[in-house]
């Protein structure tokens, strides 16, 4: 272990105005004027391990610490991750940290999120209470917005980890991938599609049935990205989720892989996920903006997804009906989706679907929050370039889940996440699909497959509708009926109705 004592003396103003550049690496942090030896209560910080972020800290009192957020690499406009340990405490010790530069003031700490803490011997993410957690304006840092929480370190020979969400590092997909490898199950592969620039595996996965793959149709392909964003940990729970359900038994993921292939990229942005990035590669390139012309050196991930599904689209055997990048965001609550404006009110109007179904299946998605738009900023997205590439009968979404919490309609308070929570919404996502392909006509409401809704009724989720629906056609009545929340999207029963009628890809 490298140890470097650093004397910090919080008087030098001038010192907060070094820029913050490399993982702070074993840092024990000690009052001005301290020589000798470190003792215990002597913090050390450290967070060069992967997907680690801390910058700097800074000594104020011996109960109180500035940290600092390290910048995204090659991009300092975006520090918000932070995930680094402490160790070499007192029992009951007692600080404040205050988290001082973050590079966004909307944030969910308003609506009362707090950082994630675990330990040693207690592995398992907690957030700290809300009433140990304040977000204010703070004169001593030129009006920035500051997190500010107090902890007390309760046992002596811990390492504590505290972190902005749940980690999801390139190393644990690596190791779920590898795991499902040694299932050896006939409907699933996992390729190489390409390397990241520093080398790192983008690894495509493909989940359908052989049956299916043989049947002499066109193929009906979904196609999901993840993790465009280094620092939107949910996503990679959201998409594990669904890669969990679609390999499994149950009779819904059976269909599905009978007639549907999902093709899977779970993480587009391996080397920010490394370094602990925000929202950057490691060049600094936000690729969620490099879609409409990639290159090939500097955002090879993007370009070799962006040609695949290109390629897909252009195929004549190939429908590819989905194309879904799943996100997580900072300030809104819920999972949500974000489309596109067309021009063809049909188009606009039967990607709405969608949406709608997975509301019916799951508690925590809203429709309130899913917005359909053509913002100026958001040109370079996956979902716009693609959007206006793709066949105009393919949807394209982005997939947004709250980093911190959901509310459901039969309770009036947040429900924070867990690791849990974001793979059940993946879960919830996989299983609309078979809602989809029903209500298009595409499944058959009672498949080749012997699918026994009674037995399955509480195997996933919430035993929502698409349990209990097998022996009901997808009405559009009782679709009107049993909808949770308001419709506020732009479908009308009418137009789900003139789509089943008229949809070019009715069978
Ligand atoms: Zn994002």
């Amino acid at each position: 272990m490298r140890l470097v004592v650093v004397e910090n003396n919080s008087s030098d103003t001038e010192s907060n105005d070094d820029p913050v550049v490399g993982n702070i690496s074993k840092l024990c942090v000690v009052p001005p004027g301290f020589s000798g030896k470190p003792r215990k209560g002597n913090l050390i910080f450290d967070a060069c391990f992967e997907s680690g972020n801390l910058g700097r800290v800074d000594y104020i009192t011996d109960t109180e610490y500035d940290i600092f957020i390290r910048p995204d690499t090659c991009n300092p406009r975006f520090r918000v991750w932070f995930n680094f340990t402490v160790e070499n405490v007192k029992a009951d010790q007692r600080v404040i940290f205050n988290i001082v530069n973050f590079s966004k003031t909307k944030s969910l700490y308003r609506d009362g999120m707090t950082p994630i803490v675990k330990s040693t011997n207690r592995p398992k993410w907690v957030r700290i209470p809300a009433k140990h957690c304040y977000y204010y304006r703070c004169p001593d840092h030129r009006k920035n917005y500051v997190m500010s929480f107090a902890f007390n370190f309760d046992k002596e020979n811990e390492v504590y980890q505290f972190a902005y969400c749940f980690p999801y590092s390139y190393t644990r997909l690596q190791n779920y991938l590898e795991n499902l490898d040694k299932r050896e199950l006939s409907f699933y592969k996992r390729e190489l599609l390409c390397y990241s620039v520093q080398q790192r595996r983008i690894d495509l996965l493909t989940i359908t049935s052989a049956e299916n793959t043989r049947r002499n149709q066109k193929q009906r392909v979904v196609f999901i990205t993840g993790r465009v964003h280094p620092g939107e940990s949910p996503a990679s729970f959201v998409c594990q989720g669904m890669i969990d359900f679609l390999v499994s038994s149950h009779p819904i993921a059976k269909v599905l892989r009978e007639y549907v292939v999902f093709k899977i990229v779970p993480m587009l942005c391996p080397d920010g996920v490394y370094l602990g990035n925000y929202r950057s590669s490691l060049m600094g390139f936000d690729l969620n903006r490099h879609w409409q012309e990639p290159s090939p050196w500097a955002h090879p991930t993007v370009y070799a997804t962006k040609n695949l599904v290109l390629d897909m689209d252009r195929c004549e055997d190939i429908d590819l009906d989905f194309y879904i990048d799943i996100h997580a965001h900072s300030t809104l609550m819920n999972g949500f989706m974000y489309g596109n404006v067309y021009e063809d009110i049909t188009r606009y109007e039967r990607q709405a679907i969608f949406p709608k179904l997975l509301c019916q299946n799951a508690e925590d998605f809203s429709l309130a929050n899913t917005a359909f738009n053509r913002d100026a900023v958001k040109a370079g997205t996956g979902r716009r370039t693609l959007g206006s590439s793709l066949d105009d009968k393919s949807h394209c979404y982005t997939l947004e889940v709250s980093f911190y919490s959901y509310m459901v309609t039969t309770s009036s308070q947040a429900l924070p996440y867990t690791e849990e929570a974001y793979m059940k919404l993946g879960r919830n996502v996989a299983r609309t699909f078979l809602d989809y392909y029903k209500l298009v006509g595409y499944i058959s409401a009672k498949p080749s497959s012997s699918i026994t809704p009674k037995s399955n009724r509480h195997a996933e989720g919430d035993g929502s509708r698409s349990e209990r629906g097998y022996d009901n056609r997808y009405t559009t009545d009782s679709y009107k009926g049993s909808s949770k929340q308001s419709n506020s999207g732009a479908t009308s029963n009418e137009s789900l109705l003139s789509y089943r009628r008229d949809g070019r890809r009715q069978y």
